[in-house]
């Protein structure tokens, strides 16, 4: 779907590999993308979507299971909360370290290495661009694999955590491995929690959060401000601006929707690569309605 035009440079011509033929539309706005963000240097901004082919589902996107993640408010609410994230996240971890970066996030490093993407913004707490091989990535709402102590602050090793969890509680990941659908934040819908044994602060005893952003918690000011200097930065100081790429994200939370409305309000070309509609369609000057393996795949070999 193309929004808008301005462009100067030919259509490149979009030659999926076997196997990962786009489909006729998706083929025309992925030459339209292609066109767009040919020359340019580009800001990324990732989502759930990204991760979807690694295995790990979305919390929105078509056919992703019902699932309402905690607040950080219920998490802080007492001991029966923490012992329920806890526990389903036990489980969930115990899936989600397996997870191996997909095309997508490949297709994003190569851009990367190929001096195209300069930046890029992540919503995902899955560590799966840093294993995909890309270097500057701001990950936005944490990450899964690092642990905070709410009470001294100490971080810690979710490895070892879960180390921990499973000594406190022998068998329990194994018991439930396959009733659960996990998230995108590692969380694994369980039956029951009961008798599951939390583990505290090896130094001060207190509590234990995965250092990642809860709904209902801000990210870090100075990691906000990171990313719209990102943006900003594709503004030059004469010629044409850079383009803000945007996949796998429907951008429902304001955490990445402002980086996409900063672009839009620089004149900053945004092109969004997502199944299904995003809060920030209005924005973009160039839709690709498909799926982001295939998609990144496309525009990484031009
Ligand atoms: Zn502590």
């Amino acid at each position: 779907m193309r929004v808008d035009s301005g462009v100067d440079s030919a259509a490149t011509a979009v030659r999926p590999a076997p196997g990962e033929e786009l489909s006729e539309a998706v083929g025309e706005a992925v030459g339209e993308a292609v066109e767009l963000l040919a020359g340019r240097p580009l800001v990324g901004l990732t989502g759930a979507g990204l991760s979807t082919d690694s295995g790990i589902p979305d919390y929105r996107g078509p056919g992703s299971p019902r699932a309402t993640p905690m607040t950080f408010d219920q998490f802080r609410s007492g001991e029966q909360a923490r012992r329920r994230y806890w526990a389903r996240s036990h489980v969930g971890w115990a899936r989600m370290r397996h997870a191996e970066p997909n095309a997508g996030h490949r297709a994003l490093a190569e851009l990367e290495r190929a001096g195209r993407l300069r930046g890029l913004i992540t919503q995902n707490v899955d560590g799966l661009h840093r294993a995909a091989g890309h270097r500057a990535v701001v990950e936005l709402h944490g990450r899964l694999a690092d642990v905070i102590c709410l009470d001294c602050r100490r971080r810690g090793d979710r490895g070892e955590l879960q180390r921990r969890l499973a000594e406190l509680n022998p068998g329990f990941a194994e018991a439930h491995g396959d009733e659960v659908a996990s998230a995108p934040d590692g969380d694994a819908r369980l039956e029951s929690v009961d008798g599951f044994r939390l583990a505290d602060c090896p130094v001060c005893g207190g509590v234990l959060k995965p250092h990642v952003v809860f709904f209902g918690e801000n990210v870090p000011p100075e990691r906000v401000a990171l990313c719209y200097a990102m943006v900003d930065g594709l503004v030059p100081e004469s010629g044409r601006p850079g383009a803000l790429l945007v996949a796998g994200s429907s951008l429902t939370v304001q955490s990445g929707l402002r980086f996409v409305r900063r672009a839009h309000r620089l004149g900053v070309p945004v092109v969004i690569v997502n199944r299904g509609w995003t809060r920030g369609d209005e924005f973009a000057t160039v839709k690709v309605d498909g799926g982001c393996s295939e998609v990144l795949t496309a525009l990484a070999r031009t």
